[in-house]
């Protein structure tokens, strides 16, 4: 069965899902108004491990996101650039998927853009006036949070009466709890971006974009609800509170956030300067699939500190694996089968991904197996393709390359034909010569890997 740590319930629990073999996961998506940091990319590969751990285990999943596509930093960017909203937002949509499809990061089975369900975003509005949890203020329409009994339990937030500050922006650092706008009126600076509203024209609030998508896509309560820690508070505590208060039922039936990654003990974020986009690292020559290896040496939940040098280590860890790998499935059929996989190193890597997604201890494991002289190349081989199914390393792909790469070496003239020589002998079943042969060839530097019909030539 499945544990992970609830950050609703805050303990461990062990998942039972709402409909059997199958699991609903909703995950707040990017504000696209930039590019993503590869700190927020930590926590959308958090949500891709879930997944990838939930279908390993057979579960059907239904992975829901967002697309923040109207805000106060997009409005505000598409102003500064001049440009209209949609052509700011479709760009950043567009490179925010690229980062995910370089880092092997699933896309979420159902992604829906902010802009495209205004008209639910009002619904649920109008249901909050009615039942008197939202008022209709100067500027917006606001969500009373004393209305709301059990406010911030997500969060552990006690109200008290001082804390009666109204929130109007999108600013999710506050420090404190206060009604919040669930709709804000147009003003001149939002130019086109409105709407008609029974309550008056105008745009959604950020939080309310959630509550509308996520009950769309996956009614509710759905199953699992994931995202950065920072995100607890404000975000998802409102979150909550609109969606309880509007439909008497809980959001999500369990939570899941992500620890930040941080640069010299600090969250990365874009206000403080001191992020890395992906292609930055790219650039100092680290492959997206670097840092998605980098990743696994901390557990989700635990902050991390990039570091160059930590980067530096992936890299190397990684390579090296791609090498052995390459160098197993030389001697193996790497097309034939799956029945190879071994048991205990399999077991132990599935106790691993199910206690709480410990990628960490997977990866360790994984590294007992390589190390491992008492398995065969073929168990070795078949798996760690099949723990790559969650940890979408590629594997297969990357140590075919690495072989391929090799048989393109220069091979001087001499050692070609002494190794066209040897083919001959050993078609001949003249055994003798062929050995004969492979000590020319290895006094040259090189060696011969027979592989079927043919023969791959090598570096000692
Ligand atoms: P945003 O685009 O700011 O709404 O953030 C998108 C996602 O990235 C959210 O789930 C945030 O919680 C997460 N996030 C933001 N900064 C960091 C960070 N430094 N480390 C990990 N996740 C982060
Ligand atoms: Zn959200």
């Amino acid at each position: 069965m499945i544990n992970f740590y609830d950050s609703f319930r805050k303990e461990k629990i062990n998942f039972i899902p709402k409909i059997n073999g199958e699991v609903s996961m909703y995950q707040c998506g990017p504000t696209v108004y930039d590019n993503a940091h590869i700190g927020n990319l930590r926590t959308y590969v958090m949500s891709d491990i879930i997944r990838r751990v939930f279908e390993y285990e057979k579960f059907y999943v239904r992975q829901a996101m967002n697309i923040t596509d109207i805000d106060d930093k997009t409005i505000r960017r598409s102003h500064e650039q001049n440009i209209k909203l949609s052509e700011l937002t479709l760009k950043y949509e567009e490179i925010f998927f690229e980062d995910l499809k370089r880092l092997n990061i699933l896309k979420p089975t159902i992604v829906m853009r902010a802009t495209k369900y205004v008209p639910q975003m009002i619904s649920i509005i109008s249901t909050l006036i009615d039942k008197k949890f939202a008022y209709v203020g100067s500027d917006g329409v606001y969500f009373s949070i004393d209305k709301k009994n059990n406010y911030g339990s997500l969060a552990g937030i006690k109200k008290g009466a001082e804390q009666k500050e109204r929130i109007s922006n999108d600013e999710y650092d506050k420090e404190n709890p206060g009604d919040f706008a669930l709709w804000k009126f147009w003003s001149e600076n939002d130019g086109e971006n409105s709407w008609e509203a029974p309550f008056g024209k105008g745009r959604p609030g950020w939080h309310i974009e959630c509550s509308a998508m996520s009950h769309e896509a996956l009614g509710q309560p759905f199953d699992i609800h994931t995202g950065g820690i920072d995100l607890i508070f404000p975000h998802h505590t409102n979150e909550i509170a609109q969606s309880e208060a509007c439909y008497d039922k809980p959001l999500s039936e369990y939570w899941i956030h992500g620890g930040f990654m941080n640069v010299n003990g600090e969250k990365m974020a874009k206000s403080k300067q001191n992020f890395f986009k992906l292609s930055d690292i790219e650039s100092a020559g680290f492959s997206p699939l670097v840092y998605r290896y980098f990743l696994f040496s901390a557990h989700y939940r635990s902050q991390m500190n990039f570091t160059f040098e930590g980067m530096v280590s992936a890299k190397n860890a990684l390579e090296k694996i791609y090498k052995t790998l390459a160098e197993i499935s030389k001697n193996i059929d790497t097309e034939n089968n799956s029945s190879a996989i071994n048991s205990d190193y399999k077991n132990k890597f599935e106790e691993a991904i199910i206690d709480d997604f410990n990628m960490p201890k997977a990866l360790a494991i994984f590294h007992d197996l390589l190390n491992d002289k008492n398995i065969t190349a073929e168990e070795k081989y078949f798996t760690a393709l099949n723990f790559d199914k969650v940890f979408a390393l590629d594997f297969k792909n990357k140590s075919f390359e690495v072989n391929k790469a090799e048989q393109n070496l220069e091979i001087p003239e001499n050692v070609k034909k002494l190794a066209e020589e040897r083919l001959s002998a050993r078609q001949n079943k003249d055994w003798k010569k062929a050995d004969e042969l492979r000590l020319e060839i290895n006094k040259s530097g090189f060696d011969i890997i027979d592989k079927g019909e043919g023969y791959i030539c090598t570096i000692i």
